[in-house]
């Protein structure tokens, strides 16, 4: 649609660009002078609407943009606005229900490269430089058109803790066949090492088996157990997995390959519950390839096991994680007024929050990688206060102590936790960072084995000090070790080294790379109905996108110039991405054969290398050709008023 019009000097194609400037409510507009830029660009020949908003991304503004392209009056789109990953979408498609090829938009970012990061006459200056750039590009930008390719109607989930059973039912729900590859011999994950969990109070073997039995049932979902990923390859739609199933006595994991007969867990790490054992693992290694149209990460997370020393850990047998403690009151008969540890009843314990979580620098010490985990692991408090709840219910005859540095009871349920430890007369005692607890055997009263000394900031540090029969340390999570999965599939890591999405509201479980999603603590810590929710959220977006029966992938992609192309080959050695470019046999009008490049376009990332390479100019990314960098380039360092 539209007509072409033509530059009466030179003759060549013109278009009718239509500028839209966003004034992004004063994130944008209070630091730059918005009407100086549309002053500007609408100087230039080439623009022929130059428009503004308060908020470009609203109704109105889109329409704004829709009624110009229907009238008639622009037939080439640029919006400054934002950062092109919140909104390119948003007015692709608005010109989309103009009814143009949504690739005639072009995006310039006014606000994170601009009014985020300058201010005064500088901030309006680059703004409206930026903007006359994208209006030379967008003079040059013709119609594209996407890349569809067929999506096989197979969903891997990698992970069967909670995340990925959720994930896999979820999408069997919806007609989707999924394979779960879970590294160790059974599904549940670290949930299977808990008893009740917070804030509901739900057994987790309750919860556990009623979704493996769901699994496990279900016709369309496969689980391979003892089984890791060896290699991965292709694209949204099309990946190829290769899987190494282990017999579980050799286990590819550390942590639970070992097979107990009569219950099917790991003596010690596990609470038993039935239900959770998939198919019988093979008596000797087997390579298998599964072949799935999207892949979703559920690998889950590790929990903190703390240093030598730390709290106690290690130098006392009375100082215990939570996950411990909750694995022996489950395993163990306690009924008395007084709970009971490995055979000793424990008058007094504490129990210290914050361990393996919130580290500052220059205050805790690098793991040997490095590493501080300076985030909230989130679950801990209401794992804690459930704990002493549990226990102090159960048993008032134990005093419970809390050693805490905040208590972060964020979510519904919780807070309701911190109240009814509080009824439950369990004490809480604040302690500073840097002042944290120590625990020590000497000077302990009496009998006691241990005392836990703190300075209390509630009483203005006041020195308080605890004659404990037991210290729980609430650890917290670490991303799980997956460096392997990471670097095979090349996986978008965060400052805290959990796996990161691309945006954590517009798009909170997706990878950039198409097709690839994230259910679960692999993400961040969660509590279980926060997994819930994320692994929902995954299965959804992968159903949607099997559903079609094919994907369709943005068009910026390389393209050969056959006419241009000598074979040279360069091209195919600069290219990063194994089978995105090739040489291949071509054939010219004339009857010429020869060896030209050849681009996979499902495969292609768009990256570029091959065009700097390419001694001939015969090959160039649609949508961002050398000719539209070379226009924008020009506009940058125009003498513009
Ligand atoms: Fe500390 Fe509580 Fe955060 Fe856990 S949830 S790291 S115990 S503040
Ligand atoms: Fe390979 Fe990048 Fe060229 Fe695509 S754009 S063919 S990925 S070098």
């Amino acid at each position: 649609m539209g007509d072409d019009m033509k530059n009466e000097a030179t003759g060549e194609k013109q278009r009718k660009v239509g500028v839209y400037i966003c004034y992004c409510g004063g994130n944008i507009s209070d630091h730059v002078y918005v009407e100086k830029v549309r002053e500007s660009v609408e100087k230039m020949p080439l623009v022929s609407v130059a428009r503004t908003n308060m908020f470009m991304c609203s109704d109105p503004g889109q329409e704004m943009i829709m009624e110009d392209l229907k009238s008639g009056a622009v037939d080439r789109v640029v919006v400054a606005s934002c950062a092109p990953s919140l909104h390119q979408t948003t007015f692709r498609n608005a010109v989309k229900r103009a009814g143009f090829n949504p690739y005639i938009y072009e995006h310039a970012n006014i606000r994170e490269h601009v009014s985020w990061v300058h201010n005064g006459d500088s901030a309006t200056e680059k703004a409206a430089r930026l903007v006359s750039a994208a209006v030379a590009k967008a003079n040059l930008l013709e119609p594209l058109e996407p890349i569809r390719v067929d999506a096989i109607a197979h969903a891997a989930v990698i992970g069967g803790g909670m995340a990925g059973m959720k994930a896999a039912t979820d999408l069997a729900d919806k007609g989707v066949k999924v394979t779960i590859i879970e590294k160790s011999p059974f599904l549940g994950g670290n949930v299977a090492k808990l008893d009740r969990l917070a804030p509901s109070n739900t057994k987790a073997a309750d919860l556990l088996t009623s979704l493996a039995t769901n699994v496990l049932a279900n016709p369309l979902i496969t689980v391979h157990s003892c089984s890791t990923v060896q290699s991965y390859e292709g694209y949204v739609g099309n990946f190829k997995l290769g899987i190494k199933k282990c017999p579980p006595d050799t286990g590819t994991d550390k942590d639970g390959c070992s097979r107990n007969v009569t219950s099917g867990m790991k003596t010690g790490a596990y609470i038993p519950f039935a239900g959770v054992l998939p198919d019988a693992p093979p008596s000797s290694e087997e390579n298998i390839t599964i072949d799935a149209g999207v892949i979703i990460l559920a690998t889950g997370f590790k929990p903190y096991t703390p240093r030598n020393g730390e709290y106690g850990y290690s130098d006392y047998p009375e100082v215990i994680t939570l996950p411990e403690l909750i694995q022996l009151m489950a395993t163990g008969k306690n009924s008395g007024d007084r709970l009971v540890v490995n055979g000793r009843e424990i008058r007094s314990m504490a129990m210290i929050h914050c361990v393996g979580s919130r580290h500052i620098p220059g205050i805790h010490t690098e793991d040997e990688a490095g590493n501080l985990n300076e985030y909230c692991s989130r679950t801990c408090c209401a794992a804690t206060l459930n704990a002493a709840n549990n226990i102090k219910e159960a048993h008032p005859g134990t005093s419970i102590y809390e050693f805490y540095r905040d208590i972060r009871t964020y979510g519904r349920g919780q807070e309701e936790l911190y109240s009814r430890a509080s009824k439950n007369k369990v004490v809480f005692i604040r302690f500073e960072a840097d002042a944290g607890p120590e625990v020590t055997s000497k000077e302990a009263p009496g009998d006691y084995p241990l005392l836990v000394r703190a300075k209390d900031t509630l009483t203005f540090g006041e020195e308080v000090a605890v004659p404990v029969d037991l210290v729980v340390l609430a650890t917290g999570m670490e991303p799980a070790a997956i460096s392997d999965l990471v670097t095979m599939m090349k996986l978008p890591v965060g400052a805290d080294r959990f796996l990161q999405e691309v945006h954590p509201k517009l798009r909170p479980v997706e990878l950039p790379k198409a097709g690839i999603y994230l259910a679960g603590t692999c993400q961040a810590p969660m509590d279980t109905g926060e997994v819930s929710n994320a692994a929902g959220a995954a299965a959804a977006k992968a159903a949607s996108l099997l559903g079609k029966g094919h994907v369709d992938l943005d068009p910026f992609v390389a393209s050969v110039d056959a006419d241009k192309c000598k074979g040279t080959g360069e091209c195919v050695k600069a290219c990063l991405v194994e089978g995105a470019l090739g040489m291949a046999d071509y054939e010219t009008e004339d009857g010429e054969k020869k060896q030209i490049a050849r681009v996979e376009p499902a495969m292609c990332t768009g990256c570029g290398a091959c065009v700097a390479v390419c001694p001939d100019n015969a090959i160039d990314i649609s949508g961002w050709t050398l000719e539209q960098y070379e226009a924008m380039v020009d506009w940058i360092v125009a003498d513009i008023k």
